[in-house]
């Protein structure tokens, strides 16, 4: 039995993912129902005061997918595209990233239908401890764990800490509630840089086994934010050559390299890399085919569609953003020799290193950056070699054989668990 939920959505593809990853196991009918359904689905509708003294109206939303390995763990998203569909996606998504990594988390998601650029300071810190307050009740250090996502940061992060504190516990602080938190507060060292990292360590594992010599390697980032950043910091650190970036308002080529230390200056002094001296201006539709070695989508979901897919022009495409391939382009992609390091895999390093930030904070005791960069090298490495065997043994994709490794596990686990009552 193949399950299905409405065309055109994000929930729709991760379903479809599911599916094939399940086909692919021969996974009996009873999980297919339970592993492809959201456990919890909270919707809230709140009030926030602007600083001219007017009231708005905001809905967010906190989703879990699975819990059968440890309690809820995703990011919150702020956005004015957020919908449930959306969270759902990004619920299962992390349900499978978990599982894939070997961390004692099920999936879960949350996000505000809101453009924080439209808000004041005031208004945000409002917005986030009004929203903490709605989800509460799914929130705890051992039900619900948050963390950041597309526009949220550790200053929100620290806010949803704080505000959980008083409210359950007299102001006395839970650290292990939240995680992506300033480091002063109890966050993690490595923690802002973690996804970033990760995707650079899944990239030099990808490139040992696919003979791709980083030095020489030309790299094209599609976003320029936390994860994107990041990513261009360490890869041009490595000696790769960084010919394109963008951001949402467009993006800038210089086929010679950019000197990313400085379009990161320019970016924070004029809130973009689009106006950036020694580069040409492309659309974020342009620079997605440009020719490259590597090409690394860490923006927004849906950005490699059947549309573009037949003129991607790289060897390897590593997604550090959440959903950028939609199933049709990963045919076509597959077809064409075009390897591909999934979200669920690539992207990894953030929730790993938020899983060593939760452990630390039940502990309140703290590792150094060093000791976090080189467990989450190991994880990495490790998950990149189940990922790749097990494409190797059924001859498929590296997405549905990550997949594949996550079903598997989270079946094993429900299976020993037992269905109560
Ligand atoms: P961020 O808000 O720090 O950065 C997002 C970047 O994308 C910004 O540069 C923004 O300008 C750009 N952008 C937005 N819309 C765009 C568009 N239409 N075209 C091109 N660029 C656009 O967010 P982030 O935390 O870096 O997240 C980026 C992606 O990585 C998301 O898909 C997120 O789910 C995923 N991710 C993030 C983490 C994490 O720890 N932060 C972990 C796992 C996955």
């Amino acid at each position: 039995m193949v399950l299905t939920t409405p065309e055109h959505s994000l929930y729709a593809i991760a379903v479809e993912q599911f599916n094939q990853a399940a086909d692919l196991i021969g996974l009996e009918d009873e999980l297919r129902q339970i592993l492809s359904t959201c456990k919890r689905e909270l919707t809230v509708n709140f009030p926030v005061e602007m600083d001219d003294g007017s009231i708005k109206v905001f809905t967010g939303y906190r989703v879990h997918h699975n819990l059968a390995a440890g309690p809820a763990k995703g990011g919150i998203r702020y956005h004015p595209n957020v919908t449930l569909d959306e969270v759902k996606a990004l619920a299962m998504w992390m349900t499978w990233k978990c599982a894939i990594m070997g961390l004692p988390f099920g999936g879960g998601k949350g996000g505000v239908r809101v453009d924080p650029k439209l808000l004041s300071p005031g208004e945000l810190q409002n917005l986030t401890r009004r929203y903490t307050t709605e989800i509460s009740i799914l929130l705890g250090p051992h039900q619900d764990i948050p963390a950041p996502d597309v526009n949220t940061n550790p200053q929100i992060m620290a806010w949803i800490m704080d505000t959980y504190s008083m409210h359950r516990h007299g102001g006395v602080s839970v650290p292990a509630v939240v995680t992506g938190k300033p480091p002063i507060l109890g966050g993690s060292a490595g923690r802002l840089e973690a996804t970033g990292r990760g995707v650079v360590f899944a990239i030099e594992e990808a490139a040992k086994t696919y003979a791709i010599d980083l030095t020489q390697a030309r790299v094209v980032i599609q976003g320029f934010g936390n994860a994107g950043s990041t990513a261009a910091r360490l890869l041009y650190e490595l000696g790769s050559r960084i010919i394109a970036v963008s951001d949402s308002r467009g993006g800038i080529y210089n086929p010679n390299g950019l000197d990313i230390p400085a379009v990161f200056a320019y970016k924070q002094q004029t809130g973009s890399v689009v106006g950036y001296p020694e580069a040409e201006r492309v659309t974020n539709e342009e620079l997605l085919e440009l020719p490259c070695d590597i090409l690394i989508p860490a923006a927004l979901e849906e950005q490699i569609t059947e549309r573009n897919a037949a003129r991607i022009r790289a060897r390897l495409i590593a997604e550090a953003a959440n959903g950028p391939t939609t199933p049709e382009a990963d045919r076509i992609l597959f077809d064409r020799g075009i390897i591909v390091l999934p979200d669920i895999y690539a992207n990894a390093g953030g929730v790993t290193v938020s899983y060593f930030e939760w452990v630390q904070g039940l502990q309140h005791f703290y590792w150094t950056e060093e000791e976090v960069n080189s467990r989450l090298r190991t994880i990495m490495t490790r998950a990149f070699q189940a990922i790749h065997a097990t494409a190797e043994r059924y001859h498929v994709q590296l997405r549905t054989a990550a997949l594949a490794l996550a079903v598997q596990r989270v079946a094993e686990i429900t299976r020993l668990r037992g269905i109560y009552p």
